[in-house]
């Protein structure tokens, strides 16, 4: 498994320290990685010592890391561990590990094994972030042991465990609330072929799901007409796409000059996933086809993209006894569960 930290160094110094405190200074100057006035060769490895930890920033590394300076500053780090070791911090970071039933975290961790399988074959590495999936700063070790215990034995009951379609193993999405019905995946990510991930009912979303409130500012509105060439400042929008559960997948913007289509999802990217969690909007003020003369206020219900399995809901049924194959089936009704060949599909970058 080969993980890539880029976002977290935005500065151009590095602080590295290892398991005996000794600390590292790295610089990027104009694209190339000094320490002090010495040039480094890059990527440069870091190897610790057996059982040593490294902390570059905010993030523990139990193992090597390869830094480079980025040509647009910062660093980019890389680090390579192994898939469970991965799939471990993985999970350790996606769910509330003392409250997540042991269903729940075999379901996610067959998704999110087969996500990275997915991705390192594609790409071969994925970002330690939303991006891709998050990963938890520090390493498990450093969890109590009851939760430790209950993590090593979801992945131990699922080891080699994968979605699969036909002979592809499945780029399983998952997301944190679907708010009542989960979307076709390709509707979200033109990447996705049509028909991999389906949108289902999710019970558990539709008697409750968190209502969040956005609103986006006159400020913000005139910078995405700028942006989209409509003119000095958004008028008023319309729904021109709309998904299985209702929720809004492409939105129209109008202004004095143009008007031009933007998906729910970039909208997302561009104000902020976590102020804006999901495109399943309820209401909004002013409402579609009105004037905007301040800002636009959005409210609406569930987190994430909504592809695939929601965990909210997940939770829930895991709670009323379902098994991680049942809840597999029902959020990915086109895949099977098969297993990871000895020889994994997995190349070397
Ligand atoms: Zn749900």
């Amino acid at each position: 498994m080969r993980l890539c930290f880029d976002t977290q160094f935005p500065a151009n110094q590095l602080e590295l320290s290892d398991g005996s405190g000794q600390r590292l200074r790295l610089e990027n100057r104009a694209g190339t990685l000094r320490q002090g006035d010495r040039v480094l060769p890059e990527p440069w490895l870091v190897s610790p010592e057996q059982a040593c930890i490294l902390r570059l920033g905010g993030q523990a590394f139990a193992g090597e890391v390869w830094i480079e300076a980025a040509s647009v500053g910062g660093f980019t780090v890389w680090h390579e561990l192994e898939l469970e070791r991965y799939l471990e911090r993985v999970l350790a970071a996606e769910l509330a590990l003392w409250s997540a039933p042991s269903a729940l975290l075999e379901a996610q961790a067959i998704a999110a094994r087969s996500y990275a399988v997915h991705q390192m074959h594609e790409r071969g590495a994925l970002f330690a972030d939303t991006r891709d999936q998050v990963f938890s700063a520090e390493p498990v070790d450093t969890l109590p042991a009851n939760l430790r215990a209950k993590l090593a034995h979801s992945l131990a009951a699922t080891r080699g465990q994968l979605l699969c379609m036909g002979n592809d193993v499945l780029d399983a999405r998952f997301h944190a609330a679907c708010g009542g019905h989960t979307e076709e995946g390709s509707a979200i990510f033109p990447e996705l072929p049509p028909g991999a991930l389906l949108g289902v009912a999710c019970p558990p979303c539709q008697a409750s799901s968190p209502t969040w409130s956005y609103t986006a500012s006159r400020a913000d509105l005139d910078r995405l007409a700028l942006d989209l060439g409509l003119g000095p400042n958004v008028q008023r929008f319309q729904v021109t796409r709309s998904g299985q559960g209702g929720r809004w997948l492409e939105l129209e913007f109008f202004g004095s000059r143009a008007s031009a289509r933007c998906s729910l999802e970039a909208l997302r990217r561009r104000f902020g996933p976590s102020l804006l969690p999901s495109s399943n909007v309820r209401s909004t003020w002013p409402k579609a086809g009105s004037p905007i003369s301040k800002g636009l206020n959005l409210r609406g219900t569930g987190a994430g993209h909504g592809v695939g399995l929601c965990q909210a809901g997940a939770k829930e049924l895991a709670e009323q006894g379902w098994s991680s194959e049942r809840i597999l089936q029902h959020y990915y009704p086109a895949a099977r569960i098969g297993a990871l060949r000895s020889a994994a599909p997995v190349p070397h970058p």
